[in-house]
């Protein structure tokens, strides 16, 4: 079994170098796998917004509600608005695209 949670804090530390090798890796497996169409860079590849929110946790006594900000990462995936959870900075590469 994939930890997939550990994987993706462990994505979360490389650069964007780093990133780019797993994405060329990420589509050479894909390739393998016969899908050709994923295996390319796609003309709609995802426009990502970040966003800083606050986040309510629900807890009735809470007193340091809303917390954060932290940082979203809104994209669409064929109709649906998908959203992830970044944390409290940006990575470096995505600050640097922003600028
Ligand atoms: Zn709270």
């Amino acid at each position: 079994m994939v930890n997939e949670k550990r994987l993706l804090t462990e994505l979360r530390k490389l650069d964007r170098h780093g990133l780019r090798r797993v994405l060329i890796f990420v589509r050479g497996l894909l390739m393998a796998l016969g899908d050709q169409e994923a295996a390319q860079p796609q003309q709609g590849d995802p426009e990502v917004t970040y966003r800083l929110e606050t986040v309510k946790c629900g807890k009735p006594n809470c007193r340091s509600c809303p917390h954060g900000p932290y940082w979203y990462a809104y994209y669409r995936e064929g109709t649906k608005l998908k959203s992830r959870y970044i944390g409290r900075e940006l990575p470096e590469d995505v600050r640097d695209v922003l600028r």
